[in-house]
């Protein structure tokens, strides 16, 4: 089967032995081998994150996980920090909830600072704040240590962060960082299959859920983590998924975490150097992605036709977000990619574009 190879921001390439994995034979999601596969995975993810807190795990794509996290964590208000499309769509989920959501909102590429977030919070009285740490659809990093230290001024905020396209391909210690909630799906950094999504919960998120009402009931806090307690998830999970994330964290952990980092580090650097060669990047600088790149359109070229020829050649990119179709595009470096995968599709593309 013919297949083009993926540099999209989600979903990534699945290795071969994570393939593999998915097609296990399946066991009951109350059966003694679930709960070993439960009692493997958890502990291998909280090295990753860096926290001694619990991780539960979310049979849905990150979505779901917004939106548990402002059902769990928000009674009243919450602050949504939005800088592109999907920090914007996490504030109309808190509305969506019925929850007071106000924006604190920069322009598409920029980064949210922690002086933003400080004057903000001080302004208000709010019970969580809502950040993306990687705004997918312009390739803009926060600086969450900065952010991180701002949090700490204001205790009794929640801090909620969506690492849907930073987690297993940025550094985030989440104890250390003092992150209540850090979410995300397994299709992009992790380079699983979607499907799943895994987030760190806090002792004070947990406790912050106890007070709150209307939490929901498929992802409700309180009953994960009553059924986390015995290894397992409330209703049926994506079993096949979990199978598959045992194998990739073995790999990932016996990578390292930190040498994965410095590789999508790498891989990044590399793409930057050669967009700022023959375009621009869209970032605000100091705040480029560490796994996508968002390349401004300067030449005007035709993005929808650069792929169609990169499709003939088994591999694909990203247009621009929405708005910024045609206007910009996307090379996603994350997950599992190698330099030479990189290297080979940028000569790819400056062929294509010579002819
Ligand atoms: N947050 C970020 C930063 C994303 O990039 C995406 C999707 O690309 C989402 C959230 C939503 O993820 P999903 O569509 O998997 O629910």
């Amino acid at each position: 089967m013919s297949h083009k190879r993926l540099f999209i921001p989600g979903p990534t390439e699945v290795r071969q032995e994570n393939l593999a994995a998915l097609a296990r034979p399946q066991v009951g999601h109350r059966s003694a081998e679930f709960m070993q596969l439960y009692e493997r995975v958890v502990p291998k993810l909280r090295r990753l994150l860096g926290t001694e807190g619990k991780v539960f795990l979310f049979t849905s794509s990150s979505t779901g996980v917004w939106e548990a996290a402002i059902r769990n964590c928000v009674e009243q208000r919450v602050l949504c920090c939005m800088q592109g499309a999907f920090s914007d769509r996490w504030f109309k989920v808190a509305e969506s909830n019925g929850k007071q959501a106000d924006q604190l909102k920069v322009e598409w590429g920029r980064a949210i600072t922690a002086e933003m977030i400080d004057k903000a919070l001080s302004a208000g009285d709010y019970d969580a704040i809502t950040v993306v740490h990687n705004e997918t659809a312009t390739g803009v990093m926060n600086d969450l240590e900065s952010i991180a230290a701002v949090m700490k001024k204001h205790p009794g905020v929640m801090f909620l962060l969506d690492a849907v396209s930073s987690m297993a391909g940025a550094k985030i210690s989440v104890d250390e960082a003092g992150i209540d909630v850090c979410l995300a799906g397994l299709q992009k950094a992790f380079s699983l299959p979607a499907g799943l999504a895994v987030a760190s919960v806090s002792d004070r998120a947990l406790e912050r859920a106890r007070g709150v009402t209307n939490r929901g009931y498929y992802f409700d806090f309180l009953e994960m983590l009553k059924y986390d307690e015995r290894n397992q998830t409330p209703s049926t999970p994506a079993i096949p998924q979990i199978q598959a994330l045992d194998a990739q964290l073995d790999a990932i952990l016996a990578e390292g975490v930190e040498q994965r980092v410095k590789r999508h580090a790498t891989l990044a650097g590399i793409t930057q150097r050669w967009a700022r060669r023959h375009f621009a990047l869209f970032a605000e600088e100091g705040y480029e992605s560490p796994t996508v790149t968002c390349v401004k359109n300067t030449k005007g070229i035709g993005v929808a036709k650069l792929n169609e020829e990169l499709g003939r050649q088994f591999a694909t990119i990203s247009n621009g977000y929405g708005v910024l179709k045609e206007k910009t595009f996307r090379i996603a470096h994350m997950g599992d990619t190698q330099e030479w995968e990189i290297r080979g599709l940028l000569a790819t593309i400056e062929r294509i574009l010579k002819s």
